[in-house]
Formats: structure tokens, sequence, C-alpha cells
């Protein structure tokens, strides 16, 4: 267990690489906000519903897009952050190379397979996805659109539960809410 100190540096360490590498990169809401503040949020999320505080989840968790949207490595991660932090992502990454339709059917398949930790930074993923296109969605996504983001969003979690109830209900939540707006704007 990493002390205090450590723990705070550690942190701020992937907060700033993230950052570095996402720079470039805006959200596909209509907002278009830098794409930085969905892993914070991510993170965030694991923090004040799931009461994580393991620092190998919340690193992985601030890093998990660096390697699907980002030039950065499996080999980066692990020189910069250590092994365990660097499985974590490779874990929760897509396979960039395969159609878009085939990674969101190998999601809900592979994600029962996950590491606890990977488990974890998923629902807290879709959750922040779901909240955003809930609220603020991409100017093109139809309701139609939306809700079958909402629906796959609850397949992939389905396959993470059992792990951590205050995450599972802030994500039950978040569907809900999301859904509930969608009917009321048709
Ligand atoms: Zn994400």
């Amino acid at each position: 267990m990493a002390g205090r100190h450590e723990y705070a540096l550690n942190l701020l360490k992937a907060l700033e690489f993230a950052a570095e590498k996402h720079r470039d990169q805006r959200r596909k809401g209509v907002e278009a906000s830098p794409y930085i503040n969905h892993p914070i949020q991510v993170a965030e999320v694991l923090a004040t519903y799931g009461q994580v505080d393991d620092l190998t989840t919340l690193m992985a968790a601030i890093l998990h897009d660096t390697i699907e949207d980002t030039d950065t490595t499996r080999a980066d991660l692990e020189a910069l952050f250590g092994d365990a932090v660097a499985e974590v992502v490779s874990e929760v990454t897509d396979d960039k190379s395969l159609p878009k339709r085939e990674r969101k059917r190998l999601q809900v398949e592979h994600t029962p397979q996950l590491s606890d930790s990977a488990k974890l930074i998923k629902i807290a993923d879709k959750t922040c996805n779901v909240r955003d296109v809930g609220s603020k969605p991409p100017a093109n996504w139809d309701e139609a659109r939306r809700k079958e983001y909402f629906e796959w969003a609850e397949a992939v979690v389905a396959g993470c539960r059992g792990i951590n109830a205050g995450l599972e209900q802030h994500f039950d939540e978040c569907v809900a809410a999301s859904k509930a707006r969608l009917k009321k704007e048709v």
C-alpha cells in the first residue's frame, strides 16, 4: 500500500500524462468539452459512488482511454506506471482494428471475464457516457440511437454486476434518468 504522499504523486502523474495525451481531443457531445474531463469524471464516480480508493484502479481509470484513443502503448504505461496499471488499461481497451459493431459486441461478451478493477472502470465509464448521452448528446444522435446506446451500456454492465453495489445503483439511476429524459423529448 502506497503512503499518502506517494499515492497523491502517482494519481497526479497519471492525470498529467492523460491530460497531455488527450490535449487535442474533445468529447463528442454538443458542448465538445475537453476530453480529459471524461477520465477525471470516471475516477470521480469510482471514488464517490463506489467508495473506491485502490490506487491501481483510480490510476487506470484516469488512463483508461489512452491506449484506445491516443498514440500511447501498453509498454509506455508499463514503463511509467507499472505492470498492474498497464494491465487494467489494456483490459478496458477495444481492438480498434475491428469494425465498431464487432467491438461493441465483444465488449458485452468479454466483460464478465475482466478483473474486478477493470469491471469497476467499465461501470463508471458507462455511467459517465450514459449521463453525457442523456444530458448533452452528440448533435447527430437521434432518439433511437441514444436509446440503443443506453441498452448496450446496460448489457455491458450486466457482465460487471455483484462487485460494487453503490456503483451499480448509481449506474441504474443514471440509465433511468437518461431514459426518462428521452421520453420527455418525444
Ligand atoms: Zn471512457
